[in-house]
């Protein structure tokens, strides 16, 4: 059996009997690049070591000695000679990286007489010295398993002896006289002298890296990253090549293309007569990259021609590590460059135009979340952070600023040019101001789709919520983590991608998009098939959905429209009227309000259907809390003031008691309030075919879709669905225009899911409402699971991911498949989408492509988001 492969021999699908380490550097050989040579033993000599109860499998050595003197011939060197030795590396290297946790030893080879050779080579004692201790050290350590310490202790003394302080300043005799301690010390732990003889080094050193496959670490390594025990490491031997052998040699790192802009010029840093650890310590400061053209124009073209290379043949930007060794130059290593999202983006573009991929392949080469980085203000990577505490990642992006813990506060010192952070337990639509006037949100209650996360989204405001660890006492104007106080006014910074809070203020990138990036994108719409809506509630944010590229709105949530601070008092006269007279009274104010809402709208997103939801609020939402009536009451009490606000007051009070709901998401919402209330449904439906006749008349081109929220079957949809239409032929024969439009329904409820085809054949629509939808399949309050025990779930690995952020395929998908094909079943035109806050995450948008949806909504910044997990889908 061979168990040994020089190589030439190997090649990168090799990785199962190679390694990942063997079989690039066997890769790199093939292609013609000059590798330091060596050969790789097989990860089945391993298993065979293993199986055979810790013994070699016969037969290896009279494989591996052939193989080091096909080395030697290659690099001119012998090992063990007195004048130009080999040293060789032993590493580790498994199918999969499993970085640190094996065992590694370099500069094998050397002894007392090789020693002296390299001092010579390398007119530099002290380095061979230094090399030689280290690598005694090393063996010591790993294969011979004589403890660190012993080797510090000496290291210590000989510190101690010169009279220095730091590793660097020992001089060559201080190393040889480590290099006599450190060969006793072995000596007298395992009663035998350090091997001098290469090749029993070689031997113990194989056998040593087949033992760390096994050992505590790796095993621990390979449980926590799923990796099986069964795969076993192959070990590569490869010659060693130096950089610091005098001026002609010297070391470096280069990427084929700049990491953090993508743009395509050689980037990384040299320095000649150096080794590797000199780069990385900081000690000399090395050259940039094109600084090696004038110092030896030869090798600089080489590099040049080599790294082209390797970018061909692995068609991505690669890491390169490099060597030169007295004018030959060696390449180390070679990897896919990590780099920055607006870097990815600009080389997929640009590989693309090169003709090294195809669109798909660039398309599928960037990770959707990567690309939230570009479309928002983020924490600059370097800033040194003081991280406090830590919620939920309600919406993406960052914001430093003095906390302020109400909407008044934050306006007021907003207006003033201040930058606040606006801190609640929760928010509800009275803050809304205070929300726009602050950088970001913070609140302490409430999941990834309570009020506060989905307005924020919606205007793209950074905000971290349900951040269990935050106490806020608004009586004395502070708040509380960890028993620290931290007074209103004090700067602090969230990060809405992370959840993380932060104490002070932190320097921050603002995002751009480039031509690239649109580019790209407009690749991802050829390819995908899903279409790519908006949920928008203004003509800002549905023109700023259309900047994104957003082909229509998929959802308007008409309550938003009227958390409006004007209007809030209206909309809690119609709420709270007592009878049709009073709700009329209101109606009549909130008609022509929303009839410009959806003018505004419909003119913003022409051209493209817009969906617009009838009313769905849950009433708590819309009015005060009763125990904030309470405390105002009871101060109107005390100073015995204006009875008639206090009356006023009381019967609030009374009237908000009267209408709360134990359970408000499960309340009187959606289309029962339109049930109970037809005069709202009404009201709603006039203002959007209102705003279309004068838009029609103006010539806009609009497509207007109504859109009845929460059913539980088709009994709601037909009374509703007549409502809207007899107020459309009404407003259409006022007006005398024709309008074309659509009315269809949220399958929010499991029931409605279950008899899609019933109401198929009475809708033109369906929208998965994903968030309802979720929480009433899986029975979880999204308002408060987030916070209290789905951790925990998570935790103990009952759930993978959060369902309210990642959809469950299981069971709330297996629900919008049987509604999608009950639905289509009895209504072939039937339009399908969703509107959950699911539709801009990619791994459910994978799923809607699968289960056949005709498009997805998610909020405006999530759209370019949305566009390549959808074209991702399609790949
Ligand atoms: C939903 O339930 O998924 C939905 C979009 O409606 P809302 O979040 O407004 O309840
Ligand atoms: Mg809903």
């Amino acid at each position: 059996k061979k168990y040994v492969y020089l190589f030439q021999e190997g090649k990168a699908s090799m990785r199962d009997l190679l390694g990942g380490k063997g079989a690039n550097l066997a890769e790199m050989t093939q292609i013609g690049l000059p590798v330091p040579p060596g050969f790789t033993i097989t990860t089945e000599a391993c298993n065979e070591y293993y199986s055979n109860g810790e013994i070699f499998p016969a037969g290896i050595w009279e494989q591996v000695w052939p193989a080091l003197a096909e080395v030697e011939a290659a690099s001119g060197k012998l090992f063990g000679d007195k004048k130009n030795p080999l040293l060789v590396s032993v590493r580790s290297g498994a199918k999969f990286s499993m970085p640190g946790m094996m065992d590694t030893v370099l500069n094998l080879g050397l002894n007392d007489d090789t020693v002296e050779a390299l001092a010579a080579n390398t007119q530099n004692e002290r380095f061979a010295w230094d090399c030689y201790r280290r690598f005694i050290q090393m063996f010591g350590d790993v294969v011979l398993e004589v403890e660190h310490y012993n080797f510090e202790q000496i290291l210590e003394s000989a510190k101690e002896k010169q009279g220095v302080r730091y590793d660097s300043e020992l001089s060559a005799e201080s190393l040889k006289w480590m290099v006599i301690e450190y060969k006793k010390k072995i000596e007298r732990k395992t009663g035998k002298p350090f091997p001098m003889d290469p090749r029993a080094q070689l031997m113990e050193a194989v056998l040593a890296v087949f033992r760390s496959w096994n050992n505590d670490r790796a095993n621990v390594y390979r449980k926590i990253n799923g990796i099986p025990h069964e795969i076993g490491t192959a070990v590569n031997v490869q010659s060693m090549v130096f950089g610091n052998m005098g001026s002609d040699s010297g070391t470096g790192v280069a990427f084929t293309r700049n990491p953090s802009t993508g743009e395509s010029a050689l980037y990384g840093e040299y320095l000649m007569n150096a080794q590797g650890e000199d780069v990385v310590a900081g000690i000399r400061t090395p050259n940039p990259i094109a600084t090696l053209a004038q110092e030896n124009q030869e090798i600089y073209q080489q590099f040049v021609d080599f790294s082209k290379r390797l970018e061909a043949h692995y068609r991505d930007m690669q890491d390169i590590e490099f060597t030169i060794e007295r004018g030959k130059l060696y390449m180390l290593q070679t990897r896919n460059g990590k780099r920055t999202a607006s870097a990815a983006i600009r080389v997929a573009v640009e590989l693309f135009h090169e003709g090294v991929i195809t669109k798909e392949e660039a398309i599928m080469r960037i990770e959707p979340d990567q690309l939230e980085h570009l479309l928002h203000r983020r924490m600059d990577t370097d800033a040194k952070l003081q991280v406090l505490a830590k919620g939920l990642p309600a919406s993406p992006g960052a914001a430093s600023g003095r906390i302020v813990l109400s909407a008044e506060e934050a306006e007021r010192l907003g207006n003033l040019g201040e930058k606040v952070i606006l801190v609640r337990t929760e928010t509800t639509p009275d803050d809304i101001r205070g929300i726009l006037a602050a950088q970001g949100i913070l609140t302490s209650r409430g999941g990834m789709t309570s009020h506060a996360a989905v307005v924020s989204r919606h205007m793209g405001k950074p905000a971290v919520c349900g951040c269990d660890a935050l106490k806020i006492d608004y009586t004395q104007g502070l708040v509380v983590i960890e028993g620290v106080e931290y007074p209103h006014g004090t700067i602090m910074s969230i990060d809405g991608a992370t959840g993380r809070v932060i104490k002070g203020e932190v320097s921050m990138v603002d995002p751009e998009l480039s031509e690239g990036f649109k580019e790209f994108l407009g690749w991802a719409d050829e390819i995908s098939r899903l279409r790519v809506m908006a949920n928008a509630d203004s003509p800002t944010e549905a023109s700023n959905a259309r900047d994104f590229g957003a082909v229509g709105i998929g959802l308007t949530r008409t309550e938003h429209m009227f958390m409006d601070p004007e209007r809030i008092p209206i909309v809690q006269d119609m709420i709270l009227a007592q009878s049709l007279e009073d709700r009329e009274d209101a109606l009549a104010k909130l008609l022509p309000m929303q009839e410009e809402d959806f003018y505004g709208i419909l003119k913003a997103m022409q051209g493209f259907p817009v969906t617009i939801r009838l009313l769905d609020p849950p009433l708590h939402e819309f009015l005060p809390h009763s125990e904030e009536l309470v405390v105002d009451i009871t101060k109107l009490r005390m100073s015995k003031a204006d009875p008639g606000s206090l009356h006023d007051k009381e019967s609030l009070l009374r009237n908000v008691r009267a209408l709360s709901e134990l359970n408000p998401m499960l309340g009187h919402r959606g289309c029962r309030l339109g049930v109970s209330f037809p005069e709202i449904t009404v009201m709603q439906a006039r203002a959007i075919f209102q705003a279309s006749a004068r838009l029609l008349k103006e010539g806009y081109d609009i497509h207007p879709e109504v859109m009845i929220p929460l059913i539980m079957g088709k009994e709601e949809f037909i009374m509703m669905r007549k409502l809207v239409d007899d107020t459309a032929a009404e407003v259409m024969s006022e007006q005398n225009v024709q309008i074309h439009y659509k009315v269809g329904t949220m399958i929010e409820v499991p029931r409605a899911a279950l008899l899609a085809d019933e109401i198929g054949k009475v809708a033109d629509f369906f929208s998965f409402g994903t968030n309802d939808l979720t929480q009433m399949t899986m029975g979880l309050s999204r308002d408060d699971a987030q916070g209290k025990f789905l951790p925990i779930y998570l935790d103990k690995k009952l759930m993978k991911t959060d369902p309210f952020v990642v959809l469950d395929r299981d069971g709330v998908g297996k629900l919008i498949g049987i509604g999608v094909n009950l639905g289509r079943s009895t209504n072939p035109k039937l339009g399908l989408g969703i509107c959950g806050e699911h539709g801009g995450e990619p791994n459910s948008v994978e799923f809607c492509h699968i289960v056949g949806l005709d498009y997805v909504s998610c909020s405006p910044f999530r759209v370019p988001i949305a566009r390549l997990a959808a074209a991702q889908a399609a790949v």
